[in-house]
């Protein structure tokens, strides 16, 4: 899903080219020309940013900031004409994330939107980390599955793993301790959706071996079980 961005601005020109520049990088943008309406669509759209103008027909952007504030999170960058429009923004404590004085070159504009949803993004990462501790790791001694990004690290360092590796040790580290026959693993890693049979799943154990093993040529966290299968040791 794009990011939305809204642009509060009255003035043709600049609506223009603020689409323009914000739809070439990827954005979905939607333009609102009147303060009153902008409410509505804020609310509507839920938009992810918005670029505000100060100057609006209906309700002024600082009125408009004052009452999205109260109900969205997004950030909202002000767009000034004169520095007395500044002093209010910056004074009268809005709510406002941000501020560019016009005229303005829309590299600053687009540093500035980009700046902006990062921090939001940094944000709500960290809420997720912090609500879901249990969810985000999966670790034994040094060995640790992020869930959430699909990393797998050894003594804190990132391990590069093919998809399937991942999901492969995934599952291994789930079952810890019980004997996994190869049908077994390949119904539920592969989904039954594989060429090659269970040699499939050698091969992918003895890549898994060289990459998590201190010496994979005697295991000791994947443990072959004759005539069984595998075993995962914590
Ligand atoms: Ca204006």
């Amino acid at each position: 899903m794009s990011t939305k961005i809204m642009i509060v601005e009255d003035e043709p020109a600049l609506q223009a080219t603020l689409s323009y520049n914000l739809e070439r990088e990827g954005y979905q943008v939607e333009v609102v020309g009147d303060g009153v309406i902008a409410l509505e669509m804020a609310q509507k759209l839920q938009p992810d940013l918005i670029l505000m103008d100060v100057m609006l027909p209906g309700l002024d952007g600082l009125e408009v900031t004052r009452i999205l504030r109260q109900k969205l999170n997004a950030p909202i960058i002000m767009l000034t004409a004169r520095d007395d429009e500044i002093d209010r923004v910056l004074g009268l404590e809005i709510g406002a994330d941000d501020y560019l004085t016009k005229p303005f070159s829309m590299r600053e504009l687009l540093a500035r939107v980009k700046a902006q949803l990062r921090r939001v993004r940094l944000i709500r990462e960290e809420v997720q980390a912090a609500e879901s501790p249990s969810e985000k790791l999966l670790t034994f001694g040094n060995l640790s599955l992020n869930l959430t990004r699909r990393e797998a690290s050894l003594h804190e360092e990132v391990i590069a793993l093919k998809p399937k590796e991942y999901d492969l040790l995934h599952y291994l580290m789930e079952h810890r301790g019980q004997v996994l026959s190869r049908e077994q693993i390949l119904e539920k890693v592969w989904n039954w959706d594989f060429s090659g049979g269970s040699r499939t799943v050698d091969v992918h154990m003895r890549w898994l071996r060289e990459k998590i093993e201190p010496d994979p040529t005697t295991p000791r966290r994947i443990i072959t079980v004759r005539g069984a299968g595998y075993r995962f040791e914590g």
